[in-house]
This record gives C-alpha cells, structure tokens and sequence, in this order.
C-alpha cells in the first residue's frame, strides 16, 4: 500500500481509538452504560494495539508476540479473580503498567545515548522516575490488600525527612543527566533510588487508603504514558495516558471528598493504626439481638424499608440473596430502596457493581445525599455488611478519625438492622456506637445466611 495511504489510515484508525476511549469513560460514569464502557475501552485499545502493528518502522515481530503470549497467560487468571480481590488485581495491574513504561524508557535512554537532547533527557527521566515509583508503590498497595504485607501504617521518626530526601536524591540524579547524559552510574542510581521511593512512599499508608492510593497511583501511571507518549513521538498514547492520568486524580479527588479526608491526610496522616478509645472503654454497652424471624416480621410490616449494603455483602457474596429479600418484599407491598454509600465496599462502585450482577433495577439505588433526606421517612434501615459508611460517631465524636466523613444517617430511620458476625470494627479499625443505640437490632451471621434466613421466613419456609 502506499505509504501516504497507510499514514492516512493509521492516524484513523487512532483518532477512532482515542474517541472510543473519551465515550468508554464517559459510560463508565453510569452503572446503566457501565458494561457498554467497559467494551468501548477494550475495542479502542485493541484498535490502538493491532494499527501499531503497521507501524512501518517495525521490523520484527518475534519479542512483541513473545510478550503478548506471557502478558495474555498472566493476564487470564488476573481477570479470574473474585470481586473482592480486584482492588489489589488493579494494583497489579497499574505496577505491570509502570514496570513497562519504565523500562521502554530505560530502553529509549541506552539506544539513544550518546546522541540524546537535554529536551529527550529530561521527558526520559521525568518517565522513568515516575514509571519506576509507580511500580514499587502499586506492589506494596497489592501486597497490602492482599494482607501479604501488614495493613497498618509503618511510621517511624523523621519518616517524611527520609522519604523526601530519598525523591530529591532521584531528582538529582536526573539533574546531572540532563546536562552530562553519558555520567556513569547515575542512570542506573536513579531507576533504583526510584524504585526505593515507591517503597518508602506507600509503606506509611494504611490498608483503609489504600484504595485511594491506587486511585493516585493510576494517575502517575498515565502520566508516564503520557510521557512515553512524548518520547516515542506517539500521540495515541499521549492521549491515552492523559486520560488515565486525570481520571484517576478525578476519582482519587472524589473518594478523598467521600472521606473527608486531603490528600496530604492521605499520605502523610497514618490513618487506620489502632484506636485507643479514650472514654467509655469500660462503660457497659447493651445490645439487642434478633433472630432471622423475627427481623423477617419486622421487615414484613414495614412500609419503607432502606437497604444499606457494605464491604460484609461482597465478602458474604450475598448479592443474590439480598435480591432475593428485595423481591419477597416489594412483592409484600413494601417500598424497598438500596442507600448507596460512594466508599462503601473496597473500591468506587463495589456495591453497583454487585447488586448489577444481581440485577436489582438501577431505579432503586438512591445515593447518600437522596438516602439521608429520606430517612425520617424510612421504617426499616437494613444495614448489611456495612460499618464505617454508617457509624455516626462520623457526625459527633471530633476524636474520632472519620470525623466529618459524611455517612448514611441511618440512625434517623424509625428502626435499625445490623447484619454482620460480631460487633468487630469496620476497615477504620474504630467502634460503631450505632450498634448500642435502642433502635438497633443487631443480627448476627454471615450476610448470605442470614438474609437467606429471613428470605425464607418471609416465603413461608419455601424458598
Ligand atoms: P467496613 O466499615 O469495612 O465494614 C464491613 C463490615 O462487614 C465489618 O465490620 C464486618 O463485621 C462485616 N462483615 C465482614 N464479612 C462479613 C460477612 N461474611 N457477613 C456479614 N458481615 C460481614 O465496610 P463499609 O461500611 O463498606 O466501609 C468501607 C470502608 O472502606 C470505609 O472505612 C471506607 O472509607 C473504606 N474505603 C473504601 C473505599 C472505596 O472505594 N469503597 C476506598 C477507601 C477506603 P464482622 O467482622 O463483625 O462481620
């Protein structure tokens, strides 16, 4: 073909691509087009893939099909996990992401050596240092979600002095490149002094931001795309990157906003070591209890009822039966809503996600702000598996470190349901003075078990 006509055609098939990517973020903002999203992202990427196939400057193919064949056997299995582990599974896949850019840009920095600008230094270490830190920092947010490594913050004295000194190292290094490129050692000094920060930069964080540091962490990712994007001379992934990058800063923003917490609280705030009640520790605390038949009544009688799901639902995997609930009562008369917290679960829209997989109708999920107003209204707020998103000590305990996060009131619904296994705190590591207030029934099982419970109460024993 000639060339003209091959660059005509590979800039299309780009813009194609880079247009399905802005609609595949824009559907994924909605659980309604969520899964159209989802193929718009997968179509446009694999456009981008298969054009740069025709790059003419490729000449031999053997290590990119090499690579395609080990990223596809890790990636299968990666796709395989369970909803509960895909917080740290996009963990991996942002390190793999950074891993790759890095060392497209190490690569870039030895073919193009001695011959190289101060203009190409600087984009080449700029991607390589943000590349190389993504990687290890996106490793260590695996490994702690995983619960490989521990979950609480790991603080020591002069912490940030350390850390910071440890960035500014890299930086420095990247300095002296810049103006001599060829000064030996110091490439291979700042990938790995890099490599350090990324370490030193999410160890102190706890488990419970760990989220929200993916979230971070993917946006770093773009940007090095982006940056890889300037030094390949390759708009597609400019783009590309840049949309990743500013998504993930978007969402970051957001769940930061859902928590009331800032950005530097998240990285430097220490936030999920264990809380030592400074009052009330010895205070006797009653609890009421339920069985299955009797909540079953209870809920059976109500005119309103509000479903708050949370993290304990996904681990229960208790979807279908709180669908299940969700029919049995609505048939009964009863007005059943879902009140959807935006941290509740591990990461952004874990509980749209599975009360999709469970098709409950996307018209009976109401947001906090929608929830809240509508509680004084509520005869039953059934709270299962959530914790933290509902505990309003949020609202009057100012020692508390969810203080300010908005929750769902739902201490103001006429009656309150708890279901979880024991009184244990949430992912915040903190009480829930919810669970002694006389309103609160507490309903202790497994989510599954119990809704189940009630479920088959409700039908008369036949499920
Ligand atoms: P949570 O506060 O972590 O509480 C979940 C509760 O589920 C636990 O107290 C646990 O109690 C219960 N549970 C666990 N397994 C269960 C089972 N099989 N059956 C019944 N209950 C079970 O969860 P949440 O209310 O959803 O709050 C989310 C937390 O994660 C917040 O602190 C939020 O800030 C944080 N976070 C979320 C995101 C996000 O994007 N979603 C991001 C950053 C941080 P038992 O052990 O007693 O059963």
């Amino acid at each position: 073909m000639n060339p003209i006509t091959m660059q005509y055609l590979t800039d299309f098939s780009y813009i194609i691509a880079i247009a399905l990517f802005v609609l595949s973020l824009k559907w994924l903002s909605s659980p309604a087009t969520a899964r159209r999203g989802v193929l718009a992202g997968e179509i446009g990427a694999a456009m981008a893939v298969v054009t740069t196939f025709f790059n003419p400057e490729l000449v031999q193919f053997k290590w990119i099909l090499i690579a395609l064949l080990v990223g596809t056997m890790i990636g299968i299995p990666l796709g395989l996990v369970h909803m509960t582990a895909v917080p740290q599974r996009t963990a991996m896949s942002h390190a793999f992401g950074a891993l790759a850019a890095a060392l497209i840009g190490i690569s870039e920095y030895y073919m193009r050596i001695p011959h190289i600008t101060k203009f190409e230094m600087t984009e080449i270490a700029l991607e390589v240092i943000i590349g190389s830190l993504s990687f290890t920092g996106s490793l260590i947010a695996a490994g702690k979600l995983q619960e490989i490594l521990p979950q609480r913050p790991i603080v020591y004295k002069g912490q940030n002095l350390v850390s910071l000194s440890v960035l500014g190292a890299s930086v420095l290094a990247a300095l002296v490149l810049i103006f001599n490129p060829t000064a030996p050692f110091f490439f291979p000094g700042m990938v790995i002094i890099s490599l350090l920060f990324g370490v030193l930069l999410v160890t102190p964080i706890g488990g419970a931001d760990m989220p929200t540091v993916i979230a971070l962490l993917n946006s770093y990712v773009g940007l090095t795309a982006a940056l890889l994007g300037f030094v390949l001379n390759s708009k597609v992934l400019v783009v590309a990157g840049a949309l990743d990058g500013s998504s993930g800063f978007i969402l970051a923003v957001i769940m930061c906003k859902a928590m009331n917490r800032s950005f530097t609280n998240v990285i430097f705030g220490a936030f999920g070591q264990l809380q030592v009640s400074a009052k009330g520790e010895e205070e006797e605390k009653i609890v009421h209890t339920a069985s299955p038949e009797e909540a079953s009544a209870i809920l059976g009688a109500a005119n309103t009822v509000l479903i708050v799901p949370g993290y304990g639902m996904a681990v229960a995997q208790a979807q279908h039966k709180v669908r299940e609930l969700f029919d049995v009562l609505s048939k009964k008369g009863v007005d059943v809503k879902f009140g959807i917290h935006p941290v509740a679960g591990r990461m952004p829209g874990h509980m749209n996600v599975l009360l999709a997989e469970a098709d409950v109708p996307y018209d009976k999920l109401i947001e906090m702000d929608d929830a809240n107003s509508e509680m004084p209204q509520i005869d039953v707020a059934l709270i299962i598996g959530a914790n933290d998103v509902t505990n309003p000590a949020a609202k009057t305990d100012q020692s508390s470190p969810i203080y300010g996060m908005p929750i769902i009131e739902v201490d103001n619904a006429r009656t309150v349901m708890v279901i979880k296994r024991s009184l244990s705190p949430g992912f915040a590591g903190i009480d829930n003075p919810l669970f002694y207030l006389n309103k609160t029934l507490m309903l202790f099982g497994d989510a599954k078990s119990f809704v189940g419970g009630i479920v088959k109460d409700l039908t008369g024993g036949g499920e």
